[in-house]
């Protein structure tokens, strides 16, 4: 497997995991806002929040935790520092859905 084709399944492990990041986060604000809704109404939904928080959570950090194509380090996590929206690796600054052949290498 060349460069190229790795770079390519990496972008596209990372588009994946940002799919189900965003999808998490739109279940988790829908069960907010009918978790608010039934508890003024004096109903609870704990049993299945418990699902979409948990899950939430999972996408997240599966997103955050995605390794760089081209350093194998965390692309969006430093020590001290964490930016799930960064365009570019936090360790060098590979640019986002950059391949070798288009990526600046200097650092
Ligand atoms: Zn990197």
């Amino acid at each position: 497997m060349n460069d190229s084709t790795s770079h390519e399944l990496a972008w596209r492990s990372y588009r994946r995991r940002r799919n189900v990041a965003v999808a998490a986060l739109l279940a988790f604000v829908l069960f907010l806002s009918f978790a608010i809704a039934d508890v003024l109404r004096g109903q609870y939904w704990w049993d299945i929040g418990l699902f979409v928080v948990l899950g939430f959570f999972a996408a997240w950090t599966r997103l955050v935790i995605w390794k760089c194509p081209q350093c194998g380090n965390m692309f969006f996590s430093r020590p001290w520092r964490e930016n799930p929206f960064a365009r570019s690796c936090l360790h060098c600054g590979l640019p986002k859905w950059s391949t070798p052949n288009s990526a600046n290498r200097g650092a």
